[in-house]
């Protein structure tokens, strides 16, 4: 948490316009994220979302406006990009874990093939992490033999293995078994407690209410309203918003 007028945004998104094809998927998105604030986006299917988040991270290209991190430009290509990308840890629905690995494996791969750690200091950075998201005895197994809440922590420690400055979410727990939806949520909130700057892509609205700093409401590519989430939640302003909420009650 953090006062959001007197600092620099560590993630800024000017006039950002992207298309499809004809399918006009965001719609002039201006968006400041300051460091340490949580940012959790919520919005009906196919509202743009996801585009959103992949478009921070350059996994999508954009048509024009500017996505700033830190002030800078995200670079086009090469290891700029890449030590850009290090900069942002993204965890998706689908935990895309390298499944012919060990889950040690998983979360050494990156420091030590982008980062040039050895492999013991990229061991030990692993283990600390397997342990804080509380899966350090699973570290010798593969994904197929550790639940789907595990392999979401896993996946977590894996993004935060590469010491990211802020950490992008999308939809994390849609993908998981009910029982499994807290072991996940928890290792989050616990994050955001550690003041990561965090962009979250959810429906999970109690978590919403606990930990964002704002709610950006998205419709057909727009951001059609944003606020703290008390305030969105309980006095939602429009009827879209105020739709969207009762179809998921
Ligand atoms: P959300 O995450 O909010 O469900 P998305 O960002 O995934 O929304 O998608 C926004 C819109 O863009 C949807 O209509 C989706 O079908 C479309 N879309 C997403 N990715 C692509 C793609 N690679 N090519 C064409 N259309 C896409
Ligand atoms: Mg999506």
């Amino acid at each position: 948490m953090t006062d959001a007028t007197t600092q620099q945004p560590l993630i800024e998104l000017k006039h950002v316009d992207k298309h499809f094809g004809s399918l006009h998927v965001l719609r002039d998105i201006n968006l400041s994220i300051a460091p340490g604030e949580v940012v959790v986006v919520i919005g009906p299917s196919g509202s743009g979302k996801s585009t959103l988040c992949r478009a921070i991270n350059r996994l999508e290209t954009i048509d024009s406006g500017e996505i700033l991190i830190d002030g800078e430009p995200l670079p086009q290509e090469g290891r700029e990009l890449a030590a850009m990308r290090a900069e942002l840890g993204m965890v998706f629905q689908q935990f895309n874990l390298f499944s012919h690995m060990t889950v040690l494996e998983n979360v050494m791969l990156a420091p030590t093939d982008v980062l040039g750690l050895s492999r013991e200091e990229a061991r030990t950075r692993a283990m600390d992490l397997l342990e804080r998201v509380g899966v350090a005895e699973q570290a010798e197994k593969v994904p197929a033999q550790i639940s789907g809440g595990q392999q979401q922590r896993v996946a977590i420690a894996r993004a935060l293995a590469m010491h990211p400055r802020a950490m992008l979410f999308d939809e994390p727990t849609s993908a998981l078994d009910p029982e499994m939806i807290n072991e996940v949520l928890e290792v989050m909130i616990s994050l955001a407690r550690q003041g990561m700057t965090m962009v979250v892509v959810t429906h999970e609205m109690n978590f919403a209410r606990r930990v964002a700093d704002r709610v950006v409401f998205m419709a057909d590519g727009a951001i059609v309203e944003e606020g703290a989430p008390d305030a969105f939640f309980d006095h939602p302003q429009t009827q879209r918003a105020r739709d969207f909420l009762d179809s998921i009650k």
